[in-house]
């Protein structure tokens, strides 16, 4: 399938800007094209919503697994541990009500750990993940068409949004099911990071075909202003930069080496230090409101 015309701004004219591959499913290239009206970065060609399944098919697709296999699962594990405690922070600042939705949620690391405050529900298609959730007694639905017309006070995507197929639709969807007063978080990439100027094609936050689209703050704020949100304020995810790299440094040379992991923190280090000049996090937390 290829996307013509864009979601975002309707343009039927795009050029192709790099090929990539999936280096943890299927070792297939796709490209990864750019708008020629809005720039927005779209993945071409895409997997349909059903072709999709196979590509999170993985053993090592860490964000639905539970557990750490060794010692790189061990470092995302203990990473996503400090971020899950900076979201809930960041989340609880905003908050004006008790109602929390969690899009995207896999294996309910987040959605369990904001149950302390909130009254949290979440969205999860992986039939595995969701099982996850449900030992834990979280609240956690297939799909967001079950939630029906339920609202809520604070609604997180935490790197979701570039997963998921009908852009305008999760759009309008956020828009109808968020309160008057509520709040939006989205966590995507940042294709214009230092991290991925550096690792271009490798860069590991690319992840095609998973990731069908790869925002920038330029089109991100398109895509808000677009379907009437303002965006608030946007937060740094400096972890993602280590992360990221450290990934891309494994994909490049075909395996985690030493010298990979030196040059990841270095890379890592470094992005984040331009970063503070241009707010070009590897990962950016986008705050909207109607
Ligand atoms: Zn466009």
């Amino acid at each position: 399938m290829s996307i013509s015309p864009c979601p975002l701004c309707g343009s039927n004219e795009h050029t192709s800007l790099i090929t990539c591959k999936d280096f943890t499913a299927t070792g297939e290239s796709f490209h990864v094209k750019q708008c020629s009206g809005c720039h927005l970065l779209f993945t071409s060609p895409r997997p349909s919503e059903v072709e999709s399944i196979r590509y999170y098919q993985t053993p090592g697709y860490i964000s639905h697994a539970a557990h750490a296999k060794g010692i790189f699962d061990l470092i995302y594990l203990i990473i996503r541990y400090f971020a899950i405690r900076s979201k809930f922070k960041l989340v609880s600042q905003y908050a004006t009500g008790s109602n929390l939705l969690d899009i995207g949620c896999g294996t309910g690391s987040f959605l369990k750990y904001s149950s302390k405050r909130f009254h949290a529900v979440g969205v999860e298609p992986s039939d595995n993940a969701r099982s996850l959730c449900q030992r834990e007694r979280l609240d956690v639905l297939p799909n967001l068409q079950s939630l029906s017309s339920r609202s809520f006070h604070i609604i997180t995507l935490w790197h979701v949004l570039e997963h998921l197929h009908d852009l305008p639709a999760t759009m309008t969807f956020l828009k109808t099911h968020l309160e008057d007063n509520g709040t939006i978080f989205i966590a995507v990439p940042n294709h214009e990071s230092l991290d991925a100027q550096y690792y271009h094609q490798d860069w590991a936050a690319f992840d095609v075909p998973r990731h069908l689209w790869h925002f920038s703050k330029m089109t991100m704020t398109k895509l808000a202003a677009k379907h009437g949100f303002q965006i608030k304020a946007i937060y740094p995810m400096k972890l993602d930069a280590y992360y990221v790299s450290m990934l891309s440094e494994k994909y490049r040379r075909g395996k985690h080496t030493a010298a990979g992991i030196l040059n990841a923190i270095t890379v890592g280090l470094r992005s984040n230090f331009s970063a503070r000049r241009n707010q070009n996090y590897s990962s950016l937390i986008y705050v909207l409101q109607k």
